[in-house]
Parts: C-alpha cells; structure tokens; sequence
C-alpha cells in the first residue's frame, strides 16, 4: 500500500515517480492486450518496437533533440562511457581536456587516459570539490578533441547552472545525475550521456545522446558493443537490449511531459532544493554545506552536522521516520540529501520539519 512506501533519499539507484510505479504495474502481466510482460517480449517484435520508438520520440520532445543528433539506450552504465566515448571520439595519441569537479570527472579522466591522452586542466580536489571554475580563466587545448565535464557530481553536490561554451567547440558531458532535471540546449553539446538510475529509470539503461558526424570514427580495437556506429545502425537493437528499463524509462518520459516538461520540471527542482539549503544555511551552523552557495546542485544535496558524533542518530531517527539513504558517500562522510526529480514537495519539507526538531532536541 501507498502508506507503506518510504521518502528515499538515495542517490541512485533512487526514487521513482509512484503514479509510473503504478503504471507499470498495471501492465506487467499483459502489456495494452499482448498477453505477455514487457519483460517477456522480443525486442524485435512490433510491440516493444513500439516502446522504444515512443520512449525516444518522448526524450526527443522533453531535450528539444535537433534531428542531428542520434538518441542511444546502452547499457554498461556510465561507467562504461568512460571508456567508450575516448574510444569513439579519439586516437589513442589525440589530447582531450578534462575539467573534474569531482570524483565522477576523476574515474571520467582515469578510464579516458587509456584510450586518448587526456589533460586535466582544472581540478578542485583542492577544495574538496566544492567549487565549478570559471571557463574563461581555463588554459584549453586548441588541440583537444573534446572537453569533459560531469555536469552533476553526485557525491559532492556540484552543478554547472550554465553550460559554457569552450574555445574549440566539442564539449562531452556526464549528465546521470541531473538528466532531464531541467532544460538544456543539446546543441551546445557533441555528446551527452547518463545512467538512468537516478532521474529517468531503473540502473540498466544508459542513455547516450550523440551528435551524428561525431559517429563512425571508433578505434580499431573498440568493442563492438562499445561502437556508437553500430549502435546507431541498428536503432540501439544490435543485440538484446534493456527492454524492461527503457519501457520504465518511457513511463518516466511521459510523466515528465505531462507535468509541462522540463521548463515546470526545473521549477519544482528549484523549489525544492531551495526549502532544504535554506535550513541548512538557518541552522547557525548546526547543520553545514561545504558547497559554494553559486553551483549547488539541485539533485545531491550533502550537509554535515556541527556536531559529528550525532550523524549516526540523525540517520537513524530519520529512517524511524521514513525518511532513508540519507548517510553520506563513504568517501566525504556527512550526509547526503538526493531530491531528484520523483522526490515529492512533501518529502523534502518532512526532512525539513525533521531537522529542526532535531536540532531543537540537540543543539
Ligand atoms: N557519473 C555520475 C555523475 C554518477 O552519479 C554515477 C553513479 O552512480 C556514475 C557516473 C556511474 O554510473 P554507473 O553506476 O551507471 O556506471
């Protein structure tokens, strides 16, 4: 039942939107009178054509995707595009430029650093990731084949607000974790890719958005499941894709494009955000985030406790609450708020409401 279900605050896999949880359900015996489940149909039979042509006609409609560019579902998480937009887009001899405002840019960069020759020119590891640079003070590469950035760390809570353009054109960007949580103009982009897990869909499905001239250039030694080329001739049906999650992936598209799209979605995302780094910043330090207040993510929003020895209880009261998955990447410690598009007004503002009253009980 709808009372049984928690408020997750995971940051992937996370929480999804309950009327598409619902949908679903309601077809996963027999899918709109085929008399099988998605998850039991031939991808190359007219039904789930049908799905994936529709989940992409819908992503093309929510990014405003210029017919330029092709629309991937892969699989392999990004993870796997560390490797495979190198290996597409470069020699193993061609200089890239990487900006890493994280620890998502920096698994980007060392993966990339065996197919190309990759260049970091600007880290804030520094500062513990907790700054985006300014594009116009950056030494670029007049060479590179592209720029790298992670347009979202998750783990840190940094977002770029505005897409800058850099001086040699091709910008490649890590979207996982603030994928269709607001506008964005794709044409500034050469690539764009992001796992599903934490806006669109379940883990299983990335999704690559890639400018067409960009493809068929792969290095000899590119597996051909890697190989944009082969991918994009065969509409992302190579071989047996994630069927199931680009179905669920569609359910999200649809329910994205019947709030408004993503200019209402953003709006939301604004609102939400706003109510928790506001207490966060009313709190007289008892709760902190390390964050620079200009590029805070919308997404992943990471706090400490003044008082660190309480984290352990905050977490737990929380979870008493249900409210879960508030604890912190192991690697920054602390906590870690992921509001992402499916998290609910009412979510945010029960975590708000609880935070005062723990404060109040321990401050
Ligand atoms: N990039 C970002 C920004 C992420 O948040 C994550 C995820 O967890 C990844 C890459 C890795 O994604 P995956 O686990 O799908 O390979």
């Amino acid at each position: 039942a709808a009372q049984d279900r928690v408020f997750n605050f995971a940051a992937g896999p996370a929480i999804l939107p309950e009327s598409v949880l619902r949908k679903a359900e309601s077809e996963l015996y027999n899918w709109r009178g085929s008399g099988m489940s998605v998850m039991e149909m031939s991808h190359r039979g007219k039904e789930f054509l049908s799905i994936i042509q529709k989940a992409e006609s819908d992503l093309r409609s929510l990014l405003s995707i210029p017919s330029d560019y092709a629309v991937l579902f892969l699989q392999g998480g990004a993870t796997t595009q560390f490797a495979a937009i190198p290996l597409n887009l470069c020699t193993q001899s061609d200089p890239v430029d990487f900006v890493v405002t994280g620890s998502w840019g920096d698994k980007a960069f060392k993966e990339a650093s065996k197919y190309c020759k990759p260049t970091l020119i600007w880290s804030g590891k520094s500062e513990k990731y907790t700054k985006i640079p300014c594009f116009d003070d950056l030494e670029q590469n007049p060479h590179a084949k592209y720029l790298h950035i992670c347009a979202n760390e998750t783990i840190h809570g940094v977002e770029f607000k505005n897409y800058p353009t850099p001086k040699n054109g091709l910008m490649v960007a890590d979207m996982s974790s603030n994928f269709c949580s607001k506008p964005v103009d794709v044409s500034k982009f050469g690539l764009i890719y992001a796992g599903a897990q934490k806006n669109v869909g379940p883990s299983g499905v990335t999704i690559v958005i890639i400018r067409k001239d960009l493809i068929g250039n792969a290095q000899e030694i590119t597996p051909v499941m890697l190989d944009y080329k082969i991918h994009a001739d065969n509409n992302s049906l190579y071989n047996t894709p994630p069927c199931y999650g680009i179905y669920m992936c569609g359910l999200v598209f649809e329910d994205l494009l019947a709030q408004g799209g993503l200019v209402e979605v953003e709006k939301k995302n604004v609102k939400k955000a706003k109510i928790l780094y506001d207490a966060i910043d009313e709190s007289k330090g008892f709760y902190r985030c390390p964050v620079e207040k200009s590029v805070r993510s919308l997404m992943n929003v990471p706090f400490t406790l003044e008082k660190a020895e309480l984290e352990a209880e905050f977490v737990k009261e929380a979870a008493k609450e249900k409210m879960v998955q508030l604890k912190g990447h192991r690697s920054v410690g602390g906590m870690r708020a992921s509001i992402y598009n499916a998290m609910p007004l009412a979510g945010v503002e029960k975590l708000v409401a609880f935070m005062k009253d723990f404060q109040a009980r321990h401050a």
